[in-house]
């Protein structure tokens, strides 16, 4: 049996998101039909609605449903294309340089803003551009989903504010695992098999209520903001495991994490970010000098352990990550795995993890060193 340390990949389903599923399987209808089923289904969606708006302390209307992250948040820098910044909008667009692809792809012409070594965005450069390019979209993630740094978001919409800037937050890593405010955001993305639902939901919650062009047209669903028939157990799901993750205690997660990383720095290894940034708790990035993060990754797969290289979505394909480039890690950015705690991890599981590690290690023999 294998142990699943790809959290941040994919969460492992929680049963109160399995039990809300089930539940929302049951009406037959379609939450934009008229008859019986069809208003059950709408009054399912409705209640899921209210009570993920009720989480971020907004209203029903703030809330867009997708299908998930990456949707959310090319949703939100659409919304920018076609806003009336101006006709040299795409110059406006500032993302960071350790953005998940869902950012990074949905403008290529933007202008990507570089970190600092601790990983975290670099608050002059932003103030720099602001002050240059005028009405801007900066695109945040609040926490990295390779090393779970967690990005300074007060502090980089204070900058916001003073510059008139929108400020769209990627918070697919954070929501659930750490306490994180819409307060000051013009938007923010989630995702609800991120959190432990099932795949297909996610939303992206407005800072106000307002119209939002749609990127999908269709049935004017979603207040004709985003068309296409609501995935109701999904949405379902991802409701109840937002609010179930939320009551986790997630110090017990960071404790198992920090064994593992105390192992492996006892093992040569390096750890992206650690003791200079703060992190989410379930969230570690292993750098072995010299030795191919797909060969890491074999070797513990083949030991029983599923981590990750890369980007969270990107298994298959194996890249030298440009997370730890932009950290100015150079080659360590091709030596690196990711290791993300689900939130049912134990004890026995991560010995386990730590005993397959020293053994992995010890057979790299001095080439890791
Ligand atoms: N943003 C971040 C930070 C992510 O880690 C991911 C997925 O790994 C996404 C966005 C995309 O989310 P989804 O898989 O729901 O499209």
């Amino acid at each position: 049996m294998s142990v699943y340390l790809d959290a941040n990949a994919t969460e492992i389903l929680r049963d109160e998101a399995r039990r809300a599923m089930l539940d929302a399987l049951d009406p037959r209808g379609n939450p934009s039909s008229v008859h019986g089923p069809g208003r059950q289904a709408r009054r399912m969606l409705e209640e899921a609605r209210d009570r993920l708006a009720g989480y971020w302390k907004a209203g029903p209307e703030q809330i867009v449903f997708t299908s998930g992250g990456t949707e959310a948040n090319m949703l939100a820098v659409h919304a920018f294309g076609q806003s009336d910044a101006g006709p040299d909008k795409v110059r406006r667009l500032l993302i960071g340089a350790t953005e998940h692809d869902a950012i990074r792809m949905a403008s290529p012409q933007a202008v990507t803003l570089p970190v600092h070594e601790d990983g975290r965005l670099c608050l002059e450069t932003l103030e720099h551009a602001l002050r240059q390019n005028g009405p801007a979209l900066v695109c945040v993630m609040a926490a990295n989903n390779e090393t779970g740094i967690l990005h300074p978001i007060d502090a980089i919409a204070s900058v916001c504010a003073r510059y008139d800037a929108r400020l769209h937050v990627d918070a697919v890593q954070i929501a659930g695992r750490l306490p994180f405010s819409l307060a000051g955001l013009t938007s923010l993305a989630i995702s609800g098999h991120k959190a432990g639902g099932i795949m297909g939901a996610g939303a992206l919650v407005l800072g106000a209520e307002g119209h939002i062009p749609p990127m999908i047209r269709g049935g004017g669903q979603e207040r004709g903001r985003r068309g296409g028939t609501q995935p109701l157990p999904a949405i379902a799901s991802m409701v109840a495991a937002y609010e179930a993750a939320r009551q986790q205690d997630w110090s017990v997660i960071a404790r198992l994490r920090d064994r593992i990383e105390e192992a492996a720095l006892a093992c040569g290894a390096r750890i992206a970010g650690d003791r200079i940034a703060p992190r989410l708790p379930n969230t570690t990035s292993l750098i072995l000098w010299g030795v191919p993060a797909q060969t890491q990754l074999m070797m513990l797969d083949l030991a029983g352990f599923a981590v990750s290289t890369g980007s969270a979505c990107s298994s298959g394909k194996v890249s030298a990550s440009h997370v730890l480039q932009a950290m100015g890690l150079g080659q360590a950015a091709a030596n690196a795995i990711r290791v993300s705690l689900p939130w049912n991890t134990t004890e026995a599981q991560i010995e386990a993890f730590i005993v397959a590690y020293r053994s992995m290690t010890s057979r790299l023999g001095s080439k890791a060193a």
